[in-house]
């Protein structure tokens, strides 16, 4: 570890401190495998203090006062602060995770304009008076916030995932625990002093980061946790809900995919190609919606997989600071271990190595992994089933549009899908019976902080983004307004 190793503190209580019992994560730069910064890894205590402080601010002080309209200004100057800030956050993303400068500055920017979205929403989060089926009475609905809302996010994006919980989670008047990745905790450390910065009252926003089974599970299944936000893999969403299964606490998921992209015969190649690789190479294949199944019709097939060689030779795999770097390393080495092994595998099943399928000859260190092209003739492969999280598609064959939905279809994902068709009839027919929740025609890896974002089936459920996700922060409490002038009568009849 060098001299200039960096070192966070946990954000509880608008305080910085450690962990209770000492304890630290060191976070390893996946270019260079060196430990650049070290950050607490919290402890149940640690825990317990940080939900209580948001517990605290929730229904005492500053926060459970203020109007709809002052939140959506102080989210607004966070949005302010992180815009001003975005290119150092984005340098401290890409050392901590491994992903491109040019993406992650790109994206922190991009997160602003998720924190204006729910600024602007804060004050038109409205209840209903109710044309009630009873005389004398007014009934009338509030939209309250639920409650301590704990975050939960994977290193992959973290100040994305985390904009859209922590968005309309304030907006809605709700206070956070956010609990960043251990395997790249820094840049939600650098945004928390943003937050203290932008002037939130202590507790209504936390930051701290911890191993999964200590911090991660006593957070969820903490008694005063009323709503868990999840970004993550399957297995982890899985034990998620039995945490809450504690505190009853409102859950949404947003998990991991395997993700289709079919290309018709009359389709735009050159377009379908560009989609193919910013679903796969974009992020180094590090990314929820990355479009890993490949369905291609027979006719265009080799063509397709020339262009695609092609394309996959010209990849600069390198640092991800570098401005012309397109693909950085994968986050970490476990990670690496996974996407080659599975490769290796899928090779041993049968499939076909078309491009790369190893680490790269040319990088003496960190976790670099080759853009990888598999051939599969059929469903039956590890690579085609499972998310490898990695630059690796596997591609396969189609003969007409039922099969190509049928393959698409045949996963227990559901997340994004891509259509490539110049077919206007074919494009919305294939959108309708593809099972997912987000569908791509003629485009590839796009977000909006205004369009819902999230999966069918083991991709999760929830969606964020978009004015609905607001409402998801929010319960309905419906008061009973006795009108009459008459006191209530017969109390054995419910009327
Ligand atoms: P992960 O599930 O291992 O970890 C995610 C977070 O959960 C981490 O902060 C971790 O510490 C925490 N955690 C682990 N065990 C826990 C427990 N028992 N209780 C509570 N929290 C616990 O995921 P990862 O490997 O960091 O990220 C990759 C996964 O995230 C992939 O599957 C990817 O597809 C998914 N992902 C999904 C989206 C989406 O929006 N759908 C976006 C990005 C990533």
């Amino acid at each position: 570890m060098s001299k200039e190793t960096k070192k966070y503190r946990h954000y509880i209580n608008g305080e910085w401190c450690d962990a209770s019992d000492g304890g630290v994560i060191k976070t390893l730069n996946p270019t260079t495998e060196v430990v650049w910064a070290e950050a607490p890894a919290a402890t149940v205590e640690d825990v317990d203090r940080a939900v209580v402080a948001a517990k605290s601010a929730l229904y005492r002080g500053e926060w459970a006062t203020m109007t709809a309209s002052q939140r959506g200004k102080m989210i607004n100057r966070l949005a302010a602060l992180i815009r001003e800030n975005a290119p150092s956050l984005g340098i401290t993303e890409t050392i901590d995770s491994g992903k491109l400068l040019t993406e992650t500055r790109t994206q922190t920017t991009y997160v602003a304009d998720y924190y204006e979205y729910f600024a602007g929403l804060a004050d038109k989060l409205e209840g209903a008076t109710l044309p009630i089926d009873k005389p004398d009475m007014h009934v009338y609905t509030l939209r309250e916030p639920i409650g301590v809302v704990a975050a939960v996010v994977p290193w992959n994006a973290q100040m994305f995932l985390t904009a859209t919980k922590l968005g309309p989670a304030l907006a809605a008047g709700n206070t956070v625990v956010i609990k960043a990745s251990e395997d790249a905790p820094a840049p939600m450390f650098e945004f928390a002093k943003l937050v203290e910065q932008a002037g939130f009252p202590p507790g209504v926003v936390n930051v701290i980061t911890g191993h999964g089974e200590t911090c991660g599970r006593t957070l969820t299944s903490h008694p005063d946790v009323s709503r868990v936000a999840f970004t993550g893999g399957p297995a982890t969403a899985s034990r998620i809900i039995q945490n809450t299964a504690r505190n009853f606490a409102m859950v949404s998921l947003e998990l991991g995919g395997k993700s289709p992209i079919i290309v018709f015969a009359d389709a735009n190649i050159e377009g379908a190609v560009n989609g193919i690789i910013a679903g796969n190479f974009g992020a180094s294949g590090q990314s929820c919606v990355a479009g890993s199944r490949v369905i291609l019709h027979e006719s265009i097939h080799d063509q397709v997989v020339d262009m695609l060689i092609e394309r996959a030779k010209q990849v600069e795999v390198g640092n991800p600071l570098d401005e012309n770097t397109q693909m950085g390393p994968l986050a970490t080495s476990s990670q690496l271990e996974h996407v080659e092994s599975i490769v290796t595998r899928s090779c041993e099943q049968g499939a076909s190595l078309f491009h790369g399928g190893a680490r790269p000859a040319n990088q003496e260190r960190g976790y670099f992994f080759e853009p990888t092209i598999l051939g599969c003739p059929h469903h039956d492969f590890e690579s085609v089933d499972h998310e490898l999280f990695g630059p690796v598609m596997s591609v396969l064959k189609f003969k007409d549009p039922d099969q190509a939905i049928s393959i698409a279809n045949n996963t227990r994902f559901g997340l994004g899908a891509g259509i490539f068709t110049e077919s206007l009839s074919l494009s919305h027919w294939a959108s309708s019976r593809i099972r997912s929740g987000i569908v791509y025609v003629n485009t590839y890896r796009v977000i909006s902080p205004i369009a819902p974002f999230g999966g069918y089936a083991q991709s999760g459920y929830g969606r964020e983004a978009g004015s609905e996700s607001l409402l998801d922060y929010t319960r309905t409490k419906t008061v009973w307004v006795n009108t009459a002038d008459r006191p209530m009568s017969n109390p054995f009849i419910m009327r």
